[in-house]
């Protein structure tokens, strides 16, 4: 048999072993074959990475770039992702299962990102303070904070890598990502465009590796100014600690279990698509899935009729198929922990009235079917606790009050969903629920222009948008005494 094609960590611009040797592979979730093996990153391989990057924050053909060149090199980079999106989407496919369709929507939309932070590059700037004293000038600058290290999860590796990329770089950071373990390969596809755009070896590095191996050496490395993370709360809690103990920044962009609410006045067929493609949409591992669906009573049993009539249909197979509406789970854990939840949710009183188990694609990976729930109780742990798989709970309210109280009775507060045609309704429910993100007769929509905050245990800090440079800057206030004045004796009281 022929060994897998093996890739090392990219650091200052080049191929770089594993500082112990050590490799591993990653699978296909489609197959459940091994299909390429990635540097196994420890402290080491993150110490040369933060050290190469370090060496380029201060580097003058970074650091003396003017904010404009640097726009130039973030819109070269969104250019030659365009010219590469179809290699990448694939390999992204290939590495966690979301349809290759969807995919390549994505990889088209990427290089948006990396224009929308170009434009912004040469607008970072300080401002002067008034009223500091006729004779003395007090103004801003906002400067980049330096290393920083980014950590992304498997579900959307390079939409999430972007995010945080683009923004450090317009604001003149160097960078050091540590992709998912499950989700290494296309960062390393894109990893030499970086220089091909023109960003300075050492600006952007790779390390690839295991969470604890090498994503926390990465957050407690002296030299790393800013931890940038998306992934679970618990990882992001961890997160948060080490960089408390640090007192250094993090941005985290963690869970969800986000409501999707109904009202009858909406129109059903269009709010039933909704919830379809608020959970069902990459097998529901989305941090803003819309897991707890909210229906009025009076609409109750239409959406669900509809919801559950399309989940029955939606085809389950080979991601990479044109045909293909839901792919697998991207991990073996991944499809045990949803099965897990759906034994609970049963266990708890709940009823699956749609999907429930593997279906039969005639393929090894990690398939499992669209499922929903009746007979569920927002308390239960099935609407408390993100399962990130294709997992819906469908559950009847009286009242507007009442839907708030539930959607609110969340530990997370990442996304929400209203569906009714009353105006008015939708900017109460928009103005009191708990969440970052509020879509009304939609679900998803997304751009690097609309700041994204998740609330409560869904995170900390924005990403999109002009807000997030405030999280890769930092504010240094300069005084100036412009008098020729001599200066006068500290001790000696002027009346
Ligand atoms: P995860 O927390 O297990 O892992 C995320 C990343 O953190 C991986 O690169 C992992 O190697 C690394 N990591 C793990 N332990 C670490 C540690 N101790 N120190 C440093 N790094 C460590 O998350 P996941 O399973 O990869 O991703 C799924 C989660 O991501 C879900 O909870 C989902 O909701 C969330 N997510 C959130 C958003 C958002 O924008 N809010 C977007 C996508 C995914």
């Amino acid at each position: 048999m022929n060994p897998l094609p093996r890739h090392d960590h990219y650091i200052a611009g080049e191929w770089t072993a594993p500082a112990d040797g050590g490799y591993f592979a990653s699978v296909n979730p489609a197959t459940a074959e091994p299909w390429y093996e990635a540097a196994r990153g420890t402290a080491a391989d993150v110490d040369r990475a933060v050290g190469a990057a370090r060496t380029a924050f201060e580097d003058p053909r970074w650091r003396d770039l003017s904010q404009t060149r640097r726009g130039r090199l973030l819109r070269n980079l969104g250019d030659l992702i365009g010219d590469h999106a179809e290699r990448l989407a694939r390999t992204e496919t290939l590495d966690n299962g979301k349809l290759l369709r969807e995919m390549r929507a994505q990889l088209a939309g990427l290089p948006e990102y990396f224009y929308y932070y170009a434009g912004l590059a040469d607008k970072i700037q300080g401002e002067v303070i008034p009223g500091a004293g006729r004779e003395l000038l007090n103004y801003t600058l906002r400067e980049p904070v330096g290393v920083v290290g980014a950590i992304t999860p498997w579900n959307s590796p390079l939409l999430l890598t972007a995010t945080k990329l683009a923004p450090a770089l317009a604001a003149g950071n160097t960078v050091v990502v540590k992709p998912s373990e499950h989700t290494s390969a296309s960062l390393l596809a894109l990893a030499p465009l970086f220089e091909e755009a023109g960003f300075p070896p050492g600006v952007v590095n790779v390390v690839t590796g295991y969470g604890t191996e090498a994503g926390a050496p990465l957050t407690e490395h002296e030299a790393v100014a800013k931890v940038t993370f998306t992934g679970s709360s618990g990882t992001g809690r961890r997160i948060a600690r080490t960089c408390a103990d640090r007192l250094i920044g993090c941005t985290l962009e963690l869970g969800g279990k986000s409501p999707n609410i109904i009202f009858p006045d909406a129109d059903l067929g269009s709010a039933a698509m909704g919830v379809i493609a608020g959970i069902f949409a990459a097998a529901g591992q989305t941090c803003v899935a819309g897991s707890r669906v909210l229906v009025h009573r009076e609409a109750y049993d239409e959406v669900l009729e509809r919801v559950t009539a399309r989940a029955a249909t939606i085809r389950v197979g080979d991601p990479l198929e044109e045909t293909t509406e839901l792919g697998p789970l991207a991990l073996a854990e991944q499809l045990e922990k949803v099965e897990s939840y759906v034994e609970l949710g049963q266990a708890e009183g709940g009823k699956v009235v749609c999907g429930g188990r593997r279906p039969d694609t005639g393929l090894d990976g990690y398939f499992y079917s669209p499922t929903v729930f009746t007979g569920t109780d927002n308390g239960m742990r099935i609407c408390q606790e993100e399962i990130f798989g294709p997992v819906a709970t469908v559950m009847p309210f009286g009242s507007e009050e009442e839907a708030l109280s539930i959607a609110n009775d969340s530990a997370y507060g990442l996304a929400a969903g209203v569906w009714t045609r009353d105006v008015n309704r939708v900017h109460r429910m928009a103005a009191r629920l708990e969440a970052g993100t509020v879509w009304a007769n939609t679900y998803r929509s997304m751009s690097p222009m609309s700041p994204r905050a998740g609330f409560k245990t869904s995170g900390m800090g924005t990403e999109h948008g002009t807000e997030v440079i405030r999280e890769y800057t930092r504010l240094k206030s300069v005084w100036i005494n412009t008098s020729e004045e001599p200066a006068g004796d500290p001790f000696i009281l002027r009346s």
